[in-house]
């Protein structure tokens, strides 16, 4: 029996080379697709894939595919999203959405006991401890996509069932390591970052990506969501998980033992590792990578971040240790400065300044629901548009 597979994000960067893998094993059946707003290239995998129901957030776009595709359905909106991931009656959902709209479907799935890739990072940097909570309770898989989350899981080596995964391996693994590869901006100063482009940001060195994760590697935003990441999926405290610059990413992460010794994860930067890693696990398959050549390589090279030029990192490790609805905060601020940055409303430094006011503004409240999140989130989202405004 093929493992049953809804993908939500189909046609961005992530979904597309999950499809790519799912083209070479006959392991894994497509049972459903969603995406923001691409209804031609979504209905065009539909029917290729012959899956009968797709999602559409955006309403419109949702309109014309039903017009153009009449061998299926099309749902529309959150809700439309939600019922597709409760009714694909899939055993393992990818969620590939862009920000914190992927945090609903992500506990839709886990609440519906569904096992989850998760390549939305911010369901985890929002809603982490529910999540991690939500999991737990109902026995779901919690399989990371995220490069260095997935080298992470490989090394820990056992289901990253968060909580108890920190709990039976407290004892032999002490310390976790975050790589990141500097992004496009790496060695620049303050004043040297002041006036670079939408377009220098978006050219990353070693990963290809969407506009926004692109964005928050330049920022170095990136990794400090990833921080929080790691937090919950390892139930691992924030003083024992560390950030290190390696600009040519063939580490992907590394974990010290209590013993001395350290376990790193590498291989040349392709996303194909991780997604395959987290739609087959705990099987592995081939995937049409080049082996690694380490003397062809040459050199490994690491620095220490930069926080003064890269605020955005100290920001997360401080909405981290505040917890409750602070780094919902800081999430929902960085989507907003990242999206005004791209429409060239906003500074590159700007992104960090805004960040930083709506997390002094906001500060924390202790989170006991979603709906306190789905607040905290619009909240931020309001405050951080006027700082955006307050600039210009
Ligand atoms: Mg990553």
């Amino acid at each position: 029996m093929p493992k049953r597979l809804l993908i939500l994000g189909s046609t961005g960067s992530i979904g597309t080379q999950a499809l790519d893998i799912v083209s070479r094993s006959a392991e894994l059946e497509v049972v459903g697709l969603s995406a923001a707003n691409s209804w031609e290239l979504l209905v065009e995998q539909a029917s290729t894939l012959g899956v009968g129901r797709v999602a559409l957030s955006d309403a419109s776009a949702a309109a014309r595919a039903s017009e153009q595709w009449i061998d299926g359905e099309v749902l529309t909106g959150p809700e439309g999203l939600i019922e597709l991931v409760v009714s694909s009656g899939a055993d393992l959902v990818l969620n590939a959405l862009v920000g914190s709209a992927g945090l609903g479907p992500t506990v839709s799935a886990l609440a519906e006991g569904i096992d989850l890739a998760l390549a939305n990072k911010e369901s985890l940097v929002v809603g982490g401890e529910l999540v991690a909570a939500l999991a737990e309770a109902t026995g779901a898989r919690l399989i990371p996509v995220d490069s260095e989350h997935s080298a992470l899981h490989q090394l820990i080596g056992i289901e990253a069932a968060p909580v108890a995964t920190g709990a039976t391996r407290a004892g032999t693994v002490d310390r976790l390591l975050l790589t990141a590869s500097g992004g496009p901006f790496r060695g620049h100063t303050v004043e040297q970052l002041r006036d670079v482009t939408v377009a220098q940001a978006l050219v990353h060195p070693t990963w290809s990506m969407g506009a926004k994760i692109t964005v928050d590697s330049a920022t170095l935003m990136n990794k400090g969501l990833e921080l929080i990441e790691a937090h919950h999926l390892f139930g691992f405290s924030y003083d024992r998980i560390d950030v290190v610059v390696h600009p040519q990413s063939i580490i992907h992460g590394m974990v010290t033992l209590c013993d001395g010794a350290a376990l790193a994860h590498m291989g040349y930067p392709d996303m194909r590792v991780p997604i395959a890693y987290a739609l087959h696990y705990p099987d592995r398959v081939d995937v049409p990578v080049p082996a690694l050549d380490l003397a062809a390589i040459g050199q490994l090279d690491f620095a220490p971040v930069d926080t003064q030029a890269f605020a955005c990192l100290d920001l997360a490790r401080a909405a981290a240790r505040a917890g409750g609805t602070a780094p919902c905060v800081l999430n929902a601020a960085n989507e907003v400065a990242v999206h005004a940055f791209l429409s060239e409303r906003l500074p590159f430094l700007g992104i960090a300044a805004v960040i930083q006011e709506a997390l002094d503004e906001l500060g924390s409240q202790p989170v006991h629901s979603f709906d306190a999140l789905y607040d905290a989130d619009r909240e931020a989202r309001r405050v951080t548009e006027e700082a955006v405004l307050a600039r210009a």
